[in-house]
Formats: structure tokens, sequence, C-alpha cells
């Protein structure tokens, strides 16, 4: 290998623009995996999806990529990791309403009360992209309510945006923020770039982030949450970055290493 990853106790992978891209593999992403694999190297895949590590499984299989679930930590487990622990001590357990996906509430299941109406308390939100089939114009509505009398927004990632087959779609930031205005609180995120999402992953791991490596191809989520946590951190050109990005960035938000794609680490 080319890159000497022997100094790093975990190595982090982003998966959408860096490991994957829609439905095939991106160049390097599959000798990578199973070269980490044989080396019997620590790593995580990473993702601001709402996705459970279940449903990303089934999408990376048919490209050549099997990795059980626990080398898999997406934006909405770690949302329902955060509100889990956050509310433990609820009675009854944590009471949370899925303003995300199936495959968040496949996740809450067994974990957390599932809360449904306004007829009982609330202690969280969690708040995913729009256009998912769990965050329609009448559940919406009722998480204002619930969030209105008490219930902490969650914002599953703080992302704006994201590309889609139709052009671009509202991201997960963009619902949180419009309810958390409307019901006039600050919402909670958790996926990339916060400290909660690479904080839980690294106990979950376990690795110390100071020795950890992580590459995505995003400034913002991937290279800037990990320099914020002292992981080094590798920018592929693979995904949403292009190079000239790079040249209005200050020094402390450059990445240490930037590559074309994967296959310059092998
Ligand atoms: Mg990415």
């Amino acid at each position: 290998m080319k890159f000497d990853f022997s100094p790093f106790d975990a190595v982090l992978l982003d998966l959408d623009g860096t490991v994957y891209y829609e439905d095939h593999p991106l160049p390097g992403a599959v000798d990578l995996i199973t070269r980490l694999q044989g080396m019997g190297k620590k790593f995580a895949l990473v993702s601001n999806s709402t996705s459970s590590p279940a449903r990303v499984i089934k999408r990376m299989t048919p490209m050549g990529m099997i990795v059980p679930a626990e080398n898999i930590y997406t934006a909405g487990a770690a949302a329902v990791d955060y509100v889990v622990e956050r509310f433990a001590k609820s009675p009854g357990g944590p009471r949370v309403y899925n303003l995300a996906t199936g495959g968040v509430q496949s996740m809450l299941e067994g974990r957390a009360n599932i809360v449904d109406d306004d007829s009982g308390p609330c202690d969280a939100v969690i708040i995913g992209a729009p256009a998912n089939i769990y965050a329609t114009p009448d559940r919406q509505r009722m998480a204002l309510f619930l969030i209105r009398n008490g219930a902490l927004a969650v914002g599953v990632c703080a992302d704006r945006i994201y590309p889609s087959p139709r052009g671009l779609e509202f991201g997960s930031g963009a619902l949180t923020l419009m309810l958390a205005y409307a019901a006039n609180v600050r919402p909670v995120y958790v996926g990339k770039p916060e400290k909660t999402f690479f904080q839980a992953l690294c106990r979950h791991l376990p690795a110390d982030p100071t020795r950890c490596v992580l590459i995505g191809d995003n400034l913002e989520s991937d290279i800037g949450g990990a320099r914020a946590m002292g992981m080094k951190a590798i920018l592929t050109l693979g995904g949403v970055t292009r190079r000239q990005d790079l040249d209005n960035l200050p020094i402390g938000q450059q990445p240490d290493l930037v590559i074309n794609d994967l296959r310059d680490l092998l």
C-alpha cells in the first residue's frame, strides 16, 4: 500500500462521493476496503444518511463490498444513539417522534418509545429530509406541535441540500431549521461535522480520535469535522470538491493530503 496506515488506530471512510456514487463503487474503493479487512485494520464507513447500517449493507453488497454492520455508522444511527442516551432517564424510557425515515424507525424500535401523536409527552423529534415517508406535511405539523411543547428538535445532520436524480433536494438541515424557526427553538444536529458524531463513533470503535485518519470528499462535513477532532484528513476529489475549492481555504482548514481517488492510496 502506498499510503502508510500503520501509525493510525482506525481509518474513517466517507461513503457518498468517496466509496460509492449512486449504485457503483468509486475507483479503488473495493480494493481499499478489501485490503483494510485483510490487514485487520479497524475502520468505519461513515455517512450523513438517515439509512440504517442494514440498508447500507444491502446497497453495498451488489457493488462487491461485503462489510458488517459494526463497520458502518450513519447520521441516522448517531441520532438514535444520541436521543436514547440523552433521555435514558425519562419515565418508561426515551419518548421519540420520528420525522425521518424507515431506517430511523427500525433503529428506534426496542430502544425508545415511539411517539405517534400528541396524547402524551415527547422528549425529542428526529428530523430528516422532507422527501422521506415519515416527513409528510401532517407529520411535520405534529412535529411542530411537539417541539413547541418542549420536545428537543434533533436534526439528523445540518446538510442544506443533497443531490438526487431529480436535481437538488432539501436536506435534513433545511427541514430542521424550518421547524426550529417556526417553534422558536435552537435545534441540535448530530451528523458530520458535529463532534457528537465523531465522539460517539470513536467510543464504538473504540479509537482515540487523534490516532484516526478520515478520507472524505466534503470540505465542511468531512475535512472540517476531522480536523476539529484532531484527526488526519485526506480529501478525495472524486466527489463534491474541486481542486480550485482549496485555493482560498485558510491553511488551518486545508486537508493533510489531497488525492484524485482512492487508487492514489494503494
Ligand atoms: Mg461524501
